[in-house]
């Protein structure tokens, strides 16, 4: 089959540089190849800095009735293009249509959020702070925005960042994850068609070093990241080093506590969804269960059942739940891990390993089925790393005091469950657990898309949340003006200008 080299897109035109490194993307599901993404040159990304600048400068000056048109003709337009924004997702990063359709839905709220972004910047006033002085604060835009995603959510993390930035005044320079790229070429044409001004939609792809001299440059004034925590670290340090402001969300490994008086169908209902959807490949994927006292056996039996249930097969067909990992190598990893807890005594109570689904053309696909396993010492990878792929890890605790220090022992803290019907340890476990998103009976508390998203520990480094007041924060910086007319009171001495008389 003939493949397409994804093209950048830079002031609102699609752009193609010749001889630079092409790296191919791949359907997971069946392992070939469907098209190529170039890593941008670093006279590329000038030239789309410079030009994502100049745009803001006056998108920064464009009232907000202006900009919120765009939000609004931007929602609808995702909403009427969302199965060929789906289609893509499911080529090229292997998810299960219903993965596909979800992220995007997620996303769309903030898209919403951002229509009524008005509200969120209006400012504060104090008339009479001393006397004939008033003073208030404003919002400004912080100017050009680097955004740099992950390729588990190539439309919902992205739209976690653009709408937010793009309403409050800033110019997006977008570096797409390099497995899943066309999906944002298709998010800026519909940008345009939305009415935003070219140049304020920037999306250059490549790799590290399109990240290193995002970091470097001194035309970007703020990096949002979202990704593994390594990368998350060299972010931060690399902002730190060049004075800009960032966001940086990182890796978790997700834990729920079920207690014994948990209702037990509806909990295993849940947890096969929080481990096993989207391939676990979610950064508030559910990989962990520590099972209290008498709830373990009756548990297991009831997940296992379940996931046995879970039709497991290529993302074209709608009626799949579950669909392949991301890479060959992605697969591998995932496999010596529970290879590697095997040996060390754990038990495989369902085993994916060796799963392939019938249907032609998956043989070279990455495909893991699901798996649980139970009785998982906590020294191991299964356990102590963010696994990543279909795998459920179970873990005995004999009481809730032992269990909670299970879960905050680990070094993540992105989002924290507990299934029971006692609101008085659901209480408890709200306050006790070390974590930035919360679930009583939710085992993957996203939270919607006025709230802010983010964990603790090393799932966040850094303070800035996403979405929600606390992007809106990120995205824009604060003047206290101090006023006060030559006919008013509160004149002070050389020095002192005025004091609160
Ligand atoms: P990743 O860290 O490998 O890549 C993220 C981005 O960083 C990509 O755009 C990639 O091109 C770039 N990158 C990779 N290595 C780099 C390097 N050495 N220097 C500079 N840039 C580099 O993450 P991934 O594998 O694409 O995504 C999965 C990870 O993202 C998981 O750890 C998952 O938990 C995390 N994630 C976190 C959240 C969250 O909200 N906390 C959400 C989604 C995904």
């Amino acid at each position: 089959m003939s493949t397409i080299t994804m093209p950048h897109w830079i002031d609102g035109e699609e752009y193609v540089e010749e001889g630079v490194e092409v790296l191919t993307i791949d359907n997971p599901a069946t392992g070939e190849i469907v098209g190529g993404v170039a890593e941008a040159s670093t006279e590329l990304l000038d030239r789309a800095i410079a030009s994502a600048r100049k745009a803001q400068a006056v998108w920064g000056r464009t009232s907000l009735a202006k900009r919120t048109r765009v939000m609004f003709n931007f929602r609808q337009l995702l909403i009427e293009r969302q199965d060929e924004l789906a289609d893509i997702i499911v080529r090229e990063g292997g998810k299960t249509r219903g993965d596909a359709l979800g992220e995007i839905a997620r996303g769309l709220e903030i898209v919403e959020f951002a229509c009524g972004i008005q509200n969120a910047l209006k400012g504060e006033h104090t008339i009479e702070a001393a006397t004939g002085v008033d003073v208030h604060t404003i919002r400004q835009a912080v100017g050009v925005v680097g955004a740099i995603v992950p390729f588990n959510f190539p439309m919902m993390v992205p739209m976690w960042m653009h709408p937010m930035a793009l309403a409050t005044g800033n110019a997006v320079i977008l570096k797409p994850a390099t497995p899943v790229p066309t999906v944002s070429l298709t998010v800026a044409k519909l940008y345009q068609e939305a009415g935003l001004p070219d140049g304020l939609f920037q999306v250059v792809a490549g790799d590290k070093q399109v990240v290193t001299h995002m970091l470097n440059h001194p035309g970007i004034d703020a990096i949002s990241f979202v990704g593994s925590t390594p990368v998350a670290k060299i972010v931060a340090a690399g902002c730190a080093a060049t004075g800009k402001r960032y966001q940086a969300l990182g890796g978790a490994n997700n834990h729920a506590i079920v207690m014994p008086d948990a209702n037990l169908d509806f909990a295993a209902q849940h947890i096969v969804s929080g481990a096993f959807g989207a391939a676990g490949q979610r950064c508030m994927a559910l990989p962990v269960v520590v099972a209290v006292g008498e709830a373990h056996d009756p548990l297991i039996e009831r997940v296992k059942a379940r996931a046995e249930a879970l039709k497991v097969g290529p993302g074209s067909d709608p009626a799949n739940e579950l669909g392949p990992v991301i890479s060959s190598k992605s697969r591998e990893r995932i496999i010596s891990w529970i290879n590697d807890a095997e040996a060390k005594g754990a038990n495989v109570v369902l085993d994916g390993r060796t799963f392939r689904p019938e249907v032609d053309g998956t043989d070279g696909g990455y495909w893991v089925g699901p798996t649980i396993v139970d009785n998982v010492p906590l020294e191991t990878q299964l356990y102590c790393e963010e696994v990543f792929g279909p795998v459920l890890v179970v873990v005995k605790a004999d009481s809730y005091e032992e269990a909670i220090e299970i879960v905050n022992s680990g070094a993540f803290g992105n989002g924290s469950a507990i299934f029971t019907e006692n609101g008085e340890t659901a209480r408890r476990f709200q306050l006790d657990v070390q974590a930035g998103m919360v679930g009583i009976n939710v085992p993957i508390p996203v939270p919607v898309g006025y709230y802010s998203f983010g964990g603790w520990k090393n799932s966040l480094i850094g303070d800035h949340k996403i979405h929600g007041q606390e992007g809106v924060n990120f995205y824009t910086r604060t003047k206290v003006i101090t006023t006060r007319w030559a006919g008013g009171g509160s004149h002070g001495k050389i020095g002192l200008d005025f004091v609160a008389s």
